[in-house]
């Protein structure tokens, strides 16, 4: 079934042209060939020329993406992005997520793509230079290492890997896990702890990240950490006495946790928007099944009570979650202060994305587990969504903080605005 993206009154010609354009792509591209451009690798198969045709077809879309100005959404012009605003881009995700991993090959592969805005912005000419050009290349692989096997990776400042300047070099000692890519990363954006807190508790200025090529002496891969049961590439990694020059830092001394904030802000609105094209594809599928299917007596699945409460329920999950997205990107947007709404969608989509997911698994029976649909990869993802970026507990404790505040020092909450 093809993804159905018709323009919408509301928004502005740009924006529309951009998502009946990625529409075009995803529908007739990519869902057509999904088991051809991604099949072996979900297989498992090592044959040579079917490993090779994928790769071939999958270049193809990409060079499709390019000709289209579809290419690196999250990157500016200079850089050889699209150049979109903030809005623009997530409009875009929710169709470009239709299917996953359709995103790799509009140019945005997590976590180089967050890398690669980091060195964006915190970069220094001589790094985006070394670093940054060759990552938008794909000539290099990276990752981002910040969350510690021994520390609550909810409380980023709570990360106990070192660094300590000794003359014009930075030694880090550290255990990380999680890294994700890190098998393949050519190198590592490392959150490091550069200070103690001040006498006053300040301790959102005491961090820096620094960029740790993989071959430096000291670094260890110590395995990729199994996921959902699977082998994976989020490794562990141990840095012990790793040196690297004083200029691989980004930014200045103290602005890591700043950096980080700014890599997560936008990017949940990003990621909720993503959930929400999964979520579309996961009811398209799921309404095909029920109308297709025949069970006891004859009848259509879609004839049955039961499966109309699913279709009832997904539908109101989807649209409240991607109202309740757009209404905080629009926020952002404003300037107005975001903090509780981007909790809010961090905690309420991924769950939503879940239980779609979850119906639309009940109704396919085994198929629906089984890897020749996207479901199970979807429905792991979006479990996942509930802890990785801040578990929801954390999202909770700030929404009721940042309510209870307001009902202290102003009126009560407008929820018109
Ligand atoms: C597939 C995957 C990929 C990832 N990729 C990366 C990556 O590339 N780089 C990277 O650095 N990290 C990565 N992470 C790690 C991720 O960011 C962390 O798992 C996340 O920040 C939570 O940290 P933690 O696992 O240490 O959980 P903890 O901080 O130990 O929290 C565990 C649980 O405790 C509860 N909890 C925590 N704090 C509170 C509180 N204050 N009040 C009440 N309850 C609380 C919550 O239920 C929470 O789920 C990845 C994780 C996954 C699963």
């Amino acid at each position: 079934m093809a993804m159905n993206v018709q323009p919408v009154a509301t928004l502005d010609n740009e924006i529309n042209e951009i998502r009946m354009a990625t529409a075009a792509i995803i529908n007739e591209q990519i869902l057509p060939h999904e088991a051809a451009l991604w099949g072996v690798r979900t297989s498992g198969s090592s044959d040579k020329d079917a490993i090779a045709e994928a790769k071939e077809r999958r270049e193809g879309v990409q060079a499709a993406v390019k000709r289209a100005n579809l290419w690196a959404p999250h990157l500016p012009k200079e850089f050889g992005g699209m150049g979109l605003g903030f809005m623009q881009h997530a409009y875009m995700n929710e169709v470009l997520s239709y299917s996953p991993g359709a995103a790799s090959l509009f140019g945005v592969v997590a976590p180089n793509s967050g890398n690669q805005k980091i060195l964006v912005k915190y970069g220094s000419p001589e790094q985006q230079e070394k670093w940054l050009a060759p990552l938008i290349e794909g000539t290099m692989q990276s990752g981002f290492s910040m969350t510690e096997p021994d520390n609550a990776g909810s409380d980023p400042r709570s990360i106990k890997t070192a660094a300590v300047l000794d003359g014009d070099e930075w030694v880090i000692n550290g255990h990380k896990w999680f890294t994700s890519n890190g098998h393949a990363a050519d190198f590592y954006i490392v959150m490091c702890k550069t200070s103690e807190a001040d006498e006053n508790g300040e301790s959102n200025t005491r961090m820096t990240q620094i960029i740790v090529p993989k071959d430096t002496p000291g670094v260890k891969v110590v395995r990729g950490v199994p996921v959902w049961g699977k082998a994976s590439s989020h490794c562990e990694i141990i840095y012990e006495n790793v040196r690297v020059p004083k200029e691989n830092q980004l930014g200045r001394t103290g602005s890591g946790h700043q950096a980080a904030q700014d890599r997560l802000g936008a990017g949940r609105v990003y990621h909720c928007m993503n959930s929400i094209g999964s979520m579309w594809r996961a009811f398209d599928l799921m309404v095909g099944r029920l109308q297709t299917r025949e069970v006891h007596g004859g009848e259509k699945l879609a004839d049955k009570q039961f499966m109309q409460g699913f279709v009832a329920d997904s539908y109101i999950d989807i649209q409240s979650a991607r109202l309740m997205t757009i209404h905080c990107a629009e926020k952002m947007e404003t300037g107005a202060d975001p903090r509780t709404d981007i909790s809010a969608i961090k905690v309420y989509v991924p769950a939503a994305y879940h239980r779609v997911v979850d119906r639309a698994i009940q109704v396919f029976g085994a198929a629906g587990v089984s890897g020749d649909l996207p479901l199970a990869g979807m429905y792991e993802g979006a479990r996942t969504l509930r802890i990785a970026d801040g578990p929801d507990e954390v999202h909770k404790i700030l929404i009721a903080k940042l309510v209870m505040r307001r009902y202290e020092t102003a009126d009560s909450w407008d929820f018109g605005n």
